[in-house]
């Protein structure tokens, strides 16, 4: 490409931008790719030959935007926002033309000292004291770097300057045995690069639990030095966020730095997001003790509208030069020492010339234009807020500040992950979740300058709409008694219905734990089907009818209550003249109540049959591997020794643990213990339950 077609495709490259940006809000904010989504649409290797322009674009549209998360759309509300704007754009553009290294002041003077003003301007814009700023002088100054850099630049500053007062006060300890006793502070809810540059920095960090504003309280940290202190340890570096990354908290800035300045230790100010707000006064209540800081980090690329990259302000440089100075004869100039080396700020050498798009955006936008936008987002925060609060369904568990809401549905913690995730493959919203002392909440941050009422209005509906959703859905489940068997059989073939005796609407009550896992159901069971029908009120409903034929039909494990809906829904039909229906069965007299004396009479209670007609005076076995056999009660207590000897071939070892006892009467019915777990009658014992 030459001057001549730039000139062309770069006007085009422009019209494209806005075109994008102007209709972002019709594009899913978040895409449904799967990893390796590209990988299948480009080829393995680099083209041989050079392609056209045109053909290179075209690709941008088909391959790259259907797999962007489009982080300028009112409707991102991920994270924090990270924005552009035009004059930043613009200030990139020129910036990418000349794209010079200005690791020295004479690598390109202007990107040194456009820099150092600019600096000075956002310290000054947010309210910083005079130290932070460059100053004839001075020791203090501004330098553009990502934040997550900033946080281990100053740790590491922190700990040239312990390492420093400690070999003056103890000469024979080396800097690694030094390094070595070093701890860092920060909150629990402080941001993961803190503890990334702990990591770097092979010290030992130290999270202090936060109040119940998620806010790190002096008294805390200085228990936590103390103790410390008392242990052989060396405190040194305190980092305080302004803004956390869960819920947007503010740790005690006051009270932290008049611990740190006691203390003797480093506190530096993570505000990556919080600190653009600091441009309106109103917010600079956080500020306070700010004097006492050592050095403060903030993000203008997350909610100033300018691209990413970001600050670090310090207070004392000769920190930083210390812990970076290195000075290899080719890079000393003619001014060396006397005009900053950025170079000594920072861990790489090389530096951008980052400076221009802060100084075109807040040139054009001026204080008030970037007040103005910081205040509208915070504003529609709160409606969104209010929205929330409208709707007894959500609760808000941590204070809003600023742009970022976090808000939870009223429960356990599953069904707002469920929510969360139905919204972001629906793609018309993108939040992301944090966990809040145990809790799961959803994170909505205004980010976008586009963002209108009526756009957070819309997201508010797509939350309700899928909240309805989220809720029906899990209601249905609730309101089902029983697992589906298509469902359950997925999980394990043997079962015909979930055995979670949690799942049971009724209380198991006539199961003895001796029976359990003993009986084949085999052709006893065929035999006695014989004279099964199906009770009335069964026959009559079509969902009990399917259910019973299920639980029959399959000869597969079912749970106690699908048990005793069959044990409900059928009757014996005796008619002691049919031979034929009763097979082999022994025929046995109709007892009445009262002569039940005669038998246990505890029997009936433990069966839970006092209630029911003669037909119930069953006694009802639960076996493992098949279905159940319903015994006509007196049937069972006169025939029980010879009918289990019958049966005796037919037992088989179950997997159950219950205690086997040997099988008579006696022990059917002398059961006393439920078991807690899975409802199985015991004897006495506590057992292990297959559940
Ligand atoms: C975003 C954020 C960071 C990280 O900023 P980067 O510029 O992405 O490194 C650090 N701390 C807090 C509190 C943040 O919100």
């Amino acid at each position: 490409m030459d001057g001549k077609e730039f000139r062309v495709k770069g006007k085009e490259v422009v019209d494209y931008i806005v075109d994008y940006l102007e209709t972002i809000r019709e594009r899913r904010v978040f895409p449904d790719k799967k990893p390796g989504y590209i990988k299948d649409q480009i080829p393995d290797s680099a083209p041989i030959d050079g392609e056209k322009w045109d053909d290179i674009f075209k690709d941008v549209e088909s391959i790259v935007m259907p797999g962007v998360t489009h982080w300028q759309s009112p409707h991102m509300h991920a994270y924090f926002p990270a924005l552009n704007s035009y004059p930043s754009m613009l200030g990139e553009m020129l910036t990418n033309a000349i794209n010079c290294l200005g690791f020295t002041w004479a690598s390109s003077p202007a990107c040194t000292e456009l820099e150092m003003v600019v600096m000075n301007w956002l310290g000054k814009m947010i309210g910083l004291p005079e130290e932070f700023l460059h100053r004839k002088g001075g020791s203090g100054g501004g330098v553009i770097q990502a934040t997550s850099e900033c946080t281990l630049i100053s740790l590491l500053a922190g700990r040239y300057v312990a390492i420093k007062m400690y070999t003056d006060l103890f000469p024979d300890a080396t800097k690694h045995e030094i390094n070595g006793k070093l701890v860092a502070y920060c909150s629990d809810q402080a941001h993961s690069s803190v503890e990334k540059a702990a990591l770097i920095g092979l010290v030992t960090l130290r999270y202090i639990e936060t109040d119940e504003n998620f806010s790190m309280r002096g008294q805390d940290l200085l228990k936590a030095v103390k103790e410390d202190r008392e242990n052989g340890l060396i405190p040194f570096w305190v980092c305080a966020t302004l803004g956390t990354t869960g819920s947007c908290s503010f740790d005690n800035l006051e009270e932290i730095t008049e611990v740190c300045y006691k203390e003797l230790l480093w506190c530096h100010v993570d505000a990556a997001y919080a600190g653009s707000a600091f441009i309106c006064p109103e917010f600079r209540v956080w500020l306070k003790g700010i004097k006492k800081a050592d050095s403060i980090a903030f993000n203008p690329s997350k909610w100033l509208m300018v691209h990413f990259d970001c600050t670090a302000m310090v207070k004392n440089s000769s920190a930083l030069h210390g812990a970076f100075n290195v000075n290899p004869l080719y890079l000393t100039h003619e001014y060396s020492g006397l005009a900053i080396d950025y170079m000594h700020w920072q861990i790489p050498l090389s530096k951008r010339f980052r400076s221009l798009k802060l100084w075109f955006v807040i040139r054009n936008y001026g204080i008030t234009g970037l007040q103005e936008h910081i205040r509208k987002g915070v504003l529609l925060a709160e409606k969104f807020e209010s929205l929330i609060r409208r709707d007894c369904r959500f609760e808000i568990p941590a204070k809003r500040y600023l742009g970022l809401v976090v808000f939870r549905l009223v429960g356990d913690n599953v069904i707002t992950e469920t929510l969360w995730k139905k919204l972001n493959s629906r793609g018309r919203i993108h939040c992301v979740p944090a966990s809040l002392k145990g809790k799961y909440v959803i994170r909505f941050t205004v980010t976008s300058p586009r963002t209108t009422l009526d756009d957070i209005v819309a997201d508010w509906k797509e939350i309700v709409r899928v909240t309805d959703e989220v809720l029906r859905e899990r209601e249905q489940v609730y309101s089902r008694s029983k697992v589906p068997l298509g469902e359950t059989k997925e999980k394990n073939e043997n079962f015909g219905t979930s055995l979670l005796l949690s799942n049971s609407p009724m209380s198991p009550r006539i199961v003895n734990g001796s029976f359990a896992a003993v009986y084949d159901q085999g052709d006893v069971l065929a035999d006695f089907s014989r004279i099964l029908r199906l009770r009335k009120d069964a026959q009559d409903s079509p969902a009990m009818r399917r259910r019973i034929r299920g639980i029959l039909m399959s000869g597969k494990q079912f749970s106690l209550d699908s048990r005793l809906d069959l044990f409900h829904g059928i009757e014996p039909v005796f008619d002691k003249s049919d031979d034929r229906k009763l097979g082999n069965l022994p025929v046995v007299e109709d007892s009445n109540e009262n002569e039940d004396k005669s038998s246990s009479p505890s029997g009936k209670e433990l069966f839970g049959l006092q209630n029911q007609s003669k037909w119930s005076k069953i006694v009802y076995l639960y076996s493992r591997g098949c279905f159940l056999l319903l015994l006509p009660y007196n049937f069972l207590e006169n025939n029980f020794d010879a009918y289990a000897e019958t049966l005796e071939p037919r037992i088989r070892s179950k997997s159950v643990d219950h205690d086997m006892e040997p099988l008579t009467i006696k022990n059917c019915l002398e059961v006393k213990t439920v078991c807690s777990k899975c409802g199985h009658l015991v004897n006495g014992r506590v057992h292990e339950g297959e559940n």
